[in-house]
């Protein structure tokens, strides 16, 4: 098969696969005259097409056979798919091409399990290890590791990639072993567990001695498929929370499962809504730096989110009682609750509020959206009266807002930085 149409294939069979940013890595460059490429540390997140547009990572799997049968894949073994299977040199060549014609700036390479997992991660380590080593590659690498692999293998793949990640796929072992039965919740953990042992380790040693060979210095992710099950969003948001604390993941990717063709009829017919992959992030990014827990985005009584508004005003809107919060006194935390100040508006406010008590008229200057924040917060000169947080008004105010929030989300769930 030629070249191109392997590429067409493989590249296209990667995009199921959410979880590839490549923000958080060290600095590499090859200014000096010593190897190619460069790694920017920047968030860079695009992927290859087949017809040129938008490429920053070369995205694409090794091969898209696979022994394994998950039900939620294309890929899966009893897919009808036409196949394609890259050799390491191949991979490898392209990689360095494309990088040249400055299409790229670094690899994620994914690959379906052929032969066995150890014989497949052999060769996605060959190829990100005859990279760095026989041509001094300095892009960057995101490998992605099979837990069935050989530890000493994801060590290996660890040496060589920014960022490796293992797909949990699904936030429960009773999911995984209904849909993907010849996977292991437990294997993926204690591989996790491994990485992470494997990164804190480097990282002492390097605070050390700075010559101590560097180990995925942008940590690990992992991707959930999002509806393919019948678990709650609450049940999604608990496993990414311990990920996060057990494992210090860097990164959950949340991706919205789409149905595919000669599906079992284990799966919907009918992909979830997007917004609720858009939700998912926004939950997501409320746990990583706005201070809350899963319990507080989500209830018992209510165990998915709310997808017409956002989860931070969804707890505003549970918790009346806390508001309006005073600008001019609160702690950060709680500045951080308010629906529609970001972690850096809340930052800017600390700053000016050194200086002066805070008025109204302050708050368009700090860019603050006031349709959102209004309702809930006082200043020296304004008071929003709790009183006045009526559900449906402030929901009305905060709808028009979210409408172009949806159009987003319809077109790109998954790197959320607003402010909520
Ligand atoms: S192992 Fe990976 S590629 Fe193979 S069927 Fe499962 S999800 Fe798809």
């Amino acid at each position: 098969m030629e070249l191109a149409r392997k590429l067409a294939i493989l590249a296209d069979a990667a995009k199921y696969d959410a979880s590839c940013a490549s923000s958080g890595t060290v600095k590499r460059d090859s200014r000096h005259g010593k190897g190619i490429g460069s790694s920017t540390g920047m968030g860079i997140c695009h992927s290859y097409t087949p017809d040129g547009r938008c490429v920053s990572l070369l995205k694409i799997l090794l091969t898209n056979y696979c022994i394994f049968d998950c039900l939620y894949c294309i890929n899966r073994a009893s897919s009808n798919v036409q196949r394609a299977r890259f050799t390491a040199k191949e991979v490898v060549q392209l990689t360095l091409d494309f990088y040249r014609r400055n299409y790229i700036e670094g690899l994620f390479l994914s690959s379906g399990i052929i032969r066995s997992p150890d014989y497949t991660m052999e060769q996605v380590v060959a190829v990100a290890r005859t990279l760095r080593l026989e041509h001094e590659f300095r892009g960057y690498i995101h490998l992605k590791t099979i837990p069935e692999a050989a530890p000493e293998l994801i060590t290996e793949a660890g040496r060589y990639a920014d960022r490796i990640s293992i797909n949990i796929e699904l936030p429960s072992a009773a999911d995984v072993a209904k849909l993907a039965p010849q996977k292991n919740f437990e294997k993926t953990q204690i591989a996790m567990n491994e990485i992470r042992n494997r990164i804190e380790e480097a990282k002492a040693a390097r605070s050390e001695n700075r010559k101590v060979p560097l180990f995925a210095p942008a940590g690990q992710s992992t991707q959930m498929i999002v509806g393919a099950t019948a678990a709650s969003d609450a049940t999604i948001l608990r496993q990414a929370s311990s990920l996060y604390t057990k494992q210090r993941l860097r990164r959950v990717y949340y991706s919205a499962f789409s149905p595919i063709p000669d599906s079992s009829s284990k799966l919907p017919l009918v992909a979830p809504p997007l917004v609720r992959e858009h939700r998912l992030y926004q939950a997501d990014w409320l746990m990583r730096f706005y201070g809350f827990n899963v319990e507080e985005i989500t209830t018992s009584a209510a165990p998915n989110l709310d997808l017409n508004i956002d989860p931070k005003l969804a707890w505003a809107l549970r918790n009346r009682d806390i508001f309006p919060v005073d600008l001019n006194r609160s702690p950060r935390e709680l500045l951080l609750r308010v629906p529609g100040l970001g972690t850096r508006s809340v930052e800017r406010i600390l700053q000016v509020r050194r200086w002066h008590r805070l008025r109204l008229d302050d708050l368009p200057r700090l860019h603050l959206p006031l349709n959102k924040v209004l309702p809930f917060v006082t200043t020296a000169d304004y008071n929003a009266k709790a009183l006045t947080i009526d559900g449906d008004e402030v929901l009305a105010q905060f709808r028009a807002a979210d409408a172009q929030m949806e159009l987003f989300a319809e077109g790109a769930a998954s790197a959320i930085h607003g402010q909520f």
